[in-house]
C-alpha cells in the first residue's frame, strides 16, 4: 500500500501546528516545529493572504496528516460521515477517533499513530478476544482492546505505556496499564477532541 515516506516534521511545519507524529521526539527540544515554526521551502517565511479554498484545503490536509491517512481513505471516511445522521464534521472526527490504530495510540499502547498502525498490522492486538490486524477497523462502545499475550513484553509497547502519562488517556476510554487492556466506555464527544480543528472547513472543501 502507498504510504508517505518523506520527513513527517515537514508536515507539522506546513500545517503550522504540532501534529505529534514522532512520539518521544515531539516532547523534546529536538522538535523541528519548535526550532523552525514556519512552513518549509524557499518561500516558507513569506507572508501571504489565503483564499477560502486555501484555508479549507489546509484544514483537510491537517486532519488527514494528523491521523496518518491517504487521500482516498480520508475521502471514504468523509463520505461515510456524510451518510450518517447528525453533523457531518463531527461525524467525521468521531469516525477517525474510532479507528483501531487511533484507539491503540489514545490508550497509550504506542507512541504515535504510525507506530500503532504498524503494531496493529503485525497482529499484536485483540479486540474482544479476536485478532484484528486492520488499522481502519472501527471500534464501538463496550469493545475491549488488549495487547496479545505473546506481545506483552514488546519494548515499543512497554515504553509507550510508561510515557502515556504526559498526554493522558481521554475520558471516553478506560485503560488498565497492568493488564495492557482498555475498554471503549463511550463514543468520543466533540469536546473530547482538543486539537484545534475546524471541521466545518473540511465539509466546505468536499462540498464544492
Ligand atoms: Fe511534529 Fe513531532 Fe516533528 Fe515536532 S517532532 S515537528 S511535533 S512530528
Amino acid at each position: 500500500m502507498a504510504r508517505y515516506t518523506a520527513s513527517v516534521c515537514r508536515l507539522c511545519r506546513r500545517e503550522n501546528l504540532k501534529l505529534f507524529l514522532k512520539g518521544d521526539r515531539c516532547y523534546s527540544d529536538k522538535c523541528a516545529y519548535e526550532r523552525r515554526g514556519y512552513p518549509p521551502g524557499q518561500h516558507g517565511q513569506a507572508r501571504g493572504k489565503h483564499s477560502d479554498y486555501a484555508l479549507q484545503l489546509r484544514e483537510k490536509q491537517k486532519v488527514k496528516r494528523m491521523y496518518g491517512m491517504l487521500e482516498q481513505q480520508f475521502h471514504t471516511s468523509f463520505y461515510r460521515a456524510e451518510r450518517q445522521k447528525g453533523i457531518t464534521g463531527t461525524n467525521l472526527l468521531v469516525l477517525l477517533e474510532r479507528r483501531l490504530d487511533n484507539v491503540v495510540y489514545r490508550m497509550g499502547f504506542s507512541n504515535s499513530r504510525s507506530q500503532a498502525r504498524q503494531l496493529v498490522r503485525h497482529s499484536h492486538f485483540l479486540v474482544n478476544g479476536n485478532r484484528v490486524n486492520v488499522p481502519s477497523y472501527l471500534v464501538g462502545v463496550g469493545d475491549r482492546v488488549e495487547v496479545k499475550e505473546k506481545s506483552r513484553d514488546l519494548l515499543p509497547i512497554r515504553v509507550a505505556v510508561e510515557a502515556v502519562a504526559r498526554r493522558g488517556v481521554p475520558q471516553w476510554l478506560e485503560v488498565d496499564k497492568e493488564k495492557l487492556m482498555g475498554t471503549v466506555k463511550s463514543l468520543p464527544a466533540r469536546e473530547d477532541l482538543t486539537m484545534p480543528i475546524q471541521e466545518q472547513l473540511i465539509v466546505e472543501h468536499y462540498s464544492k
